[in-house]
């Protein structure tokens, strides 16, 4: 079964977006219930979300801590970042996409210094600048990468970039927003200090807050580092450690829902179980995309399985607002671009949806299209006679 509950007022969409996603019926049901934020039941599901968060990133309590954090994941990227790096610190960003930028301009905003490395958002970064600048500028506290660049799909070497940080002495920070719960992490084996995602990305919870898991001898070594009261990431652990209670209001709600989407994260076989579902949604639309003669933006073998983007097929009568809002009218939300160089448009392959979903997607495209009177296998250049290299 891929619909999700029926929702009186409107007939239920599907979102195929980078988040907030299509989440299952039962992780909606379980907010119809209050719990105090102090109720033994809830402060229960705190403890046990915080140990499966760990679970999920293959590491154990004691090493590193899940700190929950209020508010989108936006918030708890600006925890980190104004809470572990000294007023006079310095940042090194790795930039091939929105989500990038957006670091190093949280950081701005916290007058803390930025260096960064950019890269086209088609590419991977530069490994031997990014060397180059570790050797050149000594006084880095930290380094920060995204993980899965949502602005694309482009899986970032999250691996390959931790082996070069650690061979210095700074911090790394990912933010592993998009991909956490579907793309395996084992943040040990990654030298990964601060990692950070959101309820209501791959673990298939509704908005609410962001997760933050920390290596505890790094987060300790942060007293007084933090600029803001109520994003201070060592203060919120702190508590949570202390009485299992958050220093302001929880969104309960949210956490009750995370924590069965934590279960039926489990009963789906894990993050090996969701990453399988996934790579199929993603699949069955590349083949179906291309075959109605569309083409990813990014080179397959840089491109995750968890958004796709496409640029605008060249061709008079598309028009993406109208392309948008035929779907949308059919129940079929898809997301526009964000790539700054590229008209493109972005189809997710994460939330509760279903290679069967993809295929109804595929087929209100196909639709959307003739409507359109747009036939891209016709316009598509075919030589005849391919040149002999
Ligand atoms: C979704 C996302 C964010 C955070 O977005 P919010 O709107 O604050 O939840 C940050 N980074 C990446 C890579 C994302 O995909």
């Amino acid at each position: 079964m891929s619909s999700t509950a029926e929702n009186q007022y409107e007939k239920e969409k599907l979102l195929f977006t980078p988040g907030p996603l299509t989440t299952s019926a039962t992780v909606k049901q379980v907010m119809q219930r209050d719990l105090g934020s102090r109720d033994y039941k809830f402060s229960d599901i705190v403890v046990d979300i915080r140990r499966r968060l760990l679970e999920i990133g293959g590491v154990t309590d004691g090493e590193y801590a899940a700190i929950i954090m209020q508010g989108s994941g936006t918030f708890s990227l600006e925890s980190v970042i104004s809470s572990t790096i000294p007023r006079d610190g310095k940042l090194l960003v790795i930039i091939n996409g929105a989500y990038g930028r957006r670091i190093a301009q949280i950081a701005e905003v916290h007058n803390i210094e930025v260096v960064t490395i950019t890269c086209p958002e088609d590419q991977l970064p530069d490994l031997d600048e990014l060397n180059t600048t570790l050797i050149t500028n000594k006084d880095i506290n930290s380094v920060a990468v995204v993980h899965c660049e949502t602005t694309t799909g482009l899986i970032n070497p999250i691996k390959k970039i931790g082996e070069l940080v650690k061979q210095y002495n700074v911090d790394y920070f990912v933010d592993a927003m998009s991909s956490f719960g579907a793309v395996p992490v084992n943040l040990a084996e990654f030298g990964i200090d601060y990692l950070v995602t959101s309820a209501n990305k791959c673990i298939e919870g509704v908005p609410g807050f962001g997760i933050i898991l920390a290596r505890k001898d790094s987060l300790d070594q942060t007293d007084g580092y933090a600029q803001t009261y109520s994003l201070d990431l060592l203060a919120q652990l702190r508590r949570l450690e202390y009485d299992g209670q958050f220093r302001f209001t929880p969104p309960t709600h949210t956490l009750i829902a995370f924590h069965q989407a934590l279960l039926e994260l489990d009963a789906e076989g894990g993050v090996e179980g969701r990453a399988a579902r996934y790579r199929s949604n993603y699949e069955t639309l590349i083949a179906g995309m291309r075959s109605m003669g569309f083409q990813e933006y990014l080179r397959p073998e840089d491109q995750g399985y968890i958004i796709t983007s496409f640029p605008y097929p060249d061709h008079p009568n598309f028009d993406f607002e109208e392309f948008y809002r035929r779907l949308n009218d059919r129940n079929f939300v898809i997301y526009p671009g964000k790539v700054s160089q590229a008209d493109c448009f972005r189809i997710g392959s994460i939330g509760r949806i279903f290679p069967a979903d993809m295929t109804s997607l595929l087929s209100a495209i196909k639709e959307t299209l003739k409507e359109m009177d747009v036939d891209l296998t016709k316009t598509k250049i075919q030589p005849e006679t391919p040149h002999k290299i």
